[in-house]
């Protein structure tokens, strides 16, 4: 496994299993040590959740200081790196991710392939989401499209009784006075309801297309594409060393490498070094984009890959 890629997906189970279990908190058959920092409840999310970009901002717009940082280091780290948040720091992409890997399990001979970038979906959202903060229906909305509400409704309204289920399970067969029954807290229908509809659409969408929802639904990932398309470094081909033979686009989850015409697309990648793993000759690598090197090189490269065979349709 690349450097690269070990460094994502360490962080990543990191914040997927802190975020997770700090919503888990509280049931004697899951008492494992805290990982994420702070006190009892609640509190028990904080350190991890003040990574997570909308609580950053709302907590920014209200000047507190270390959601000023944590944004500001976010946002340095996208004009730097590109989305690398979506895929280090974000519990429902990387929930999407462990979709995509059962399902990849399950069926491992269908492919994605690239295909063409559908933005106005992602902009309209995002739009409808600026629009409705500065109006004054913020809460509202952040409730359905904040990435991180959403998970942690799945959590709280879904993983949290199932939790319970599991331990007053194991509770009924057990002698140890640590393990004792728990009630369920009462949750209301529509609430589940909803919850299991967002956590069936997020489900279907990365079993079928990856990180589809990410790419045509999330706010979040329409702002942070925004940011990607002008950051730093970017991942992109190395015309020399690419023999054309088609592994990184099959391990591409945001269907956004373009192998024809040696093109990565900023917007949609979410950062999560799949298409370098699967490179054994080191054809895909962070580069240095500047303006001119974008435009003048691709051409060239352009040129030479068309006339290249591909073992890509
Ligand atoms: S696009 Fe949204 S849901 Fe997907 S990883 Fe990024 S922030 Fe999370
Ligand atoms: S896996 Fe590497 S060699 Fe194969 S097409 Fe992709 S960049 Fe080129
Ligand atoms: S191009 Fe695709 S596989 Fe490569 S890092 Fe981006 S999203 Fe992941």
């Amino acid at each position: 496994m690349s450097p690269l890629k070990w460094l994502r997906v360490t962080v990543a189970v990191i914040f997927f299993v802190g975020i997770a279990y700090a919503f888990l908190r509280g049931i004697p058959a899951w008492n494992v040590p805290n990982m994420t920092g702070g006190g009892e409840g609640m509190e028990d999310s904080f350190v991890l959740a003040q990574w997570q970009f909308v609580p950053s901002v709302l907590g920014t717009l209200n000047w507190v200081g270390v959601s000023v940082a944590a944004l500001a280091i976010l946002l340095a780290l996208t004009l730097l790196f590109g989305r690398v948040y979506c895929s280090f720091l974000c519990p429902l992409g990387i929930l999407q991710d462990i979709v995509f890997r059962i399902r990849r399990w399950i069926r491992p001979k269908v492919f994605l392939k690239f295909s063409r970038p559908v933005p106005w979906v992602r902009y309209i959202i995002l739009a409808v989401l600026v629009a409705c903060c500065v109006t004054g229906f913020a809460g509202l909305t952040l409730n359905w499209l904040d990435p991180y509400s959403i998970f942690g409704r799945i959590m709280y309204v879904l993983a949290w009784p199932a939790a319970v289920w599991g331990n007053n399970l194991l509770a009924a067969d057990s002698a140890s006075a640590d393990l004792v029954r728990m009630d369920y807290y009462p949750v209301a229908f529509p609430a589940l309801l909803a919850s299991a509809g967002m956590l069936g659409l997020v489900v279907v969408m990365s079993a079928w297309r990856g990180r589809l929802y990410c790419n045509t639904v999330c706010p979040v990932g329409a702002l942070l594409g925004l940011l990607s398309r002008v950051s730093l470094f970017r991942l992109g081909f190395d015309p020399a060393s690419c023999k054309k033979c088609g592994k990184c686009i099959k391990s591409c989850k945001a269907q956004c490498l373009n192998l024809k015409e040696y093109w990565i697309d900023a917007s949609r990648c979410v950062a999560c070094y799949d298409c370098v793993r699967a490179c054994d000759e080191g054809g895909i690598r962070y580069r240095w984009f500047t303006r001119a090197r974008r435009l003048i090189p691709a051409k060239k490269e352009r040129k030479e890959a068309s006339s290249r065979p591909s073992a890509v349709a």
